[in-house]
């Protein structure tokens, strides 16, 4: 990572922070790991997201409906989907420090490691070589694209980097070359392998073999075995605690919508193709907790389960493909900050699945997921429940008979919401320098979406006094049933620009002693930082063109 990009994230979950968009959870009681809570405007733009996933996903499809399903469900729920059996991450202790880490990540981690020492020593050189790019190459050459293309190298294709610079190219074979580079390449290798074949003793073995060490200790760690750690938290339900009482808190929404969906078919006279959609919360036991929102222990997912008919599910999954992608493009953002990831390697129930990734500061990351999962999921309710899942399919298929009964198969779309916060808040922040000839300046300012910007207005007074308050306050009252607004009187104009500008505020309303003459006010733009006068009892239209969906 850059450092420029280091510090641009650190100054986001600052920003996040001192502006009431995310606490640490517990933060008097030092925190609570990888649990956060959401302040005043975090709240307001989470809403705005889910409103904006509902309406694409339930209200502008007549065969999707909402449901809200309970956090607590039968346990067998979790054998029947597997996570009672699979859902659990490799694990290994630390002996002297006592701390324990998630194996496959400490070796991930020092994949990188030996990667960018390769990619530091090489830099310098290359920097030699092509004085003219003086300190730029990093610039120049994203290292996460250097690192994905020798993770994942285009079959049978030559060359292909987006950065085909001479320095680029040098840049390239000198880091192949690099014995830390090298290294970094056979540990990837022995350790994807590894993990193909679920070898627990494989990856202990690299951890020795790599010498790598505890990131969070200079002493020697001595390692234990690793073992599987399953991520789901149970806790007792009624006053007995014994095993038979134990219920989980569920790690995905996606069950809840399973086993309710003959409810919903049979009361909403669903036909298929129909889907279903719930946003609600989700909890695992994530031992590596990183990166501030990305990764939680309690968060919340955005799920749809789309219903078809077998044999039509790779035309309705490249149909989510598409039109997820297309959900976050609609926000504005940077198509080149969006990318798919296919998966090559697919959990034994799906046929294929994709992830929409995002360039975050750190890297790609997965922000939501689309999986073709087959009729796994209904076949095992019907087998652990011994309830028939089946959908009896009236229309007629080419034969001239009714498709009849079957297990439908599905296509989800699983997106967490908790980082489409935090893309949503990398996208917008900027701090932008405003300095002149004469003066320096600058503002940090987020540029959302208007329709998910926390607050859609804010109504200053110019001055305390002259019943400019009271002309203000009465504007607001006329406008609040339909927008959240923000009423503010301390301090300078300029001061409260700024702090409007900080939260994402597309507009900021400004009432003086000419709006008593003409009921007219000054409407400040945030992006462009425009002003213009425009008449009071048109606000309502001018906010409501802008910010409504
Ligand atoms: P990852 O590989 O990053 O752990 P996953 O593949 O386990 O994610 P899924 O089970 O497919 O994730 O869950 C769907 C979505 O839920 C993810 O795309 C992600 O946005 C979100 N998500 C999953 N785990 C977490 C978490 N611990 N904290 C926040 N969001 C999460």
């Amino acid at each position: 990572m850059s450092k420029t990009t280091d510090e641009l994230f650190k100054n986001v979950i600052a920003h996040a922070k001192e502006y009431g968009f995310v606490f640490q959870s517990s933060e008097i009681y030092d925190g609570l790991s990888a649990v956060y809570d959401y302040g005043q405007f975090g709240a307001e733009l989470k809403n705005n997201i889910k409103t904006y996933w509902w309406k694409a996903m339930v209200q502008m499809n007549q065969n999707i409906v909402g449901i809200d399903s309970a956090i607590f469900m039968h346990p067998k729920i979790w054998e029947a989907s597997g996570h009672v059996g699979g859902f659990s991450d490799p694990m290994i202790d630390n002996k002297v420090t006592k701390k324990r880490y998630r194996a496959d990540q400490l070796i991930e981690d020092k994949i990188e490691d030996l990667l960018n020492i390769a990619f530091k020593e090489v830099s310098l050189a290359v920097n030699k070589k092509y004085p003219d790019l003086q300190n730029n190459l990093e610039a120049l050459i994203d290292i996460n694209a250097v690192r994905d293309y020798i993770k994942n190298p285009p079959v049978g294709k030559a060359i292909n980097l987006d950065f085909a610079a001479d320095a680029a190219k040098d840049t390239y074979k000198a880091i192949q070359e690099h014995p830390s580079a090298k290294k970094s390449f056979s540990l990837f290798k022995e350790f994807t392998d590894a993990l193909l074949a679920e070898d627990l003793d494989e990856l202990k073995s690299l951890i020795a073999k790599y010498e790598i060490n505890d990131p969070n200790s200079k002493e020697k760690p001595d390692w234990t075995e690793v073992r599987q750690f399953n991520l789901m938290f149970s806790t007792q339900m009624g006053a007995i605690a014994d095993d038979a009482d134990k219920v989980y808190l569920r790690p995905e929404t996606a069950q809840g919508i399973f086993v309710n969906y003959l409810n919903v078919q049979k009361s909403g006279r669903m036909k298929i193709p129909f889907g279903i959609a719930q946003i609600g919360k989700a909890f695992r036991n994530e031992v590596i907790a990183r990166q501030f929102i990305i990764r939680m222990r309690e968060f919340e997912q955005m799920e749809m389960q789309f219903f078809v008919r077998p044999g039509t599910e790779m035309e309705w999954y490249n149909h989510w493909k598409q039109a997820r992608l297309k959900w976050h493009l609609a926000l504005g953002t940077d198509e080149a900050k969006y990318r798919y990831h296919d998966h090559t390697k697919l959990a034994h129930y799906a046929n294929a699945a994709v992830d929409i990734e995002y360039d975050f500061p750190f890297g790609f990351k997965e922000v939501e997921g689309i999986h073709s999962r087959t009729d796994f999921d209904l076949s095992q309710h019907q087998q652990f429940s011994g309830k028939k899942m089946q959908y009896f399919d009236p229309e007629l298929g080419e034969d001239g008979k009714p498709y009849g009964n079957y297990i439908p198969y599905v296509i989800e779309t699983s997106i967490g919401l908790d980082r489409m916060f935090l893309l949503t808040m990398i996208n917008a922040y900027e701090e932008e320098d405003l300095s002149t000839e004469d003066k320096q300046d600058s503002r940090t300012v987020l540029h959302l979406h208007p329709c998910l910007a926390p607050v859609k207005a804010a109504i200053f007074p110019l001055t305390k006094k002259d019943g400019l308050p009271e002309k203000a306050r009465e504007i607001m009252e006329a406008l609040q049933i339909d927008f959240n607004l923000q009423y503010e009187e301390k301090d300078a104009i300029g001061k409260r620009y700024r702090r409007q500008d900080a939260i994402g505020t597309p507009f900021c309303i400004t009432v003086d002693h000419q709006t008593l003459e003409d009921n007219t006010v000054t409407l400040r733009h945030r992006d462009s930082m425009e002003q213009e006068r425009v008449p009071a009892d048109q606000l309502d239209k001018i906010i409501g063109d802008l910010v409504s969906w």
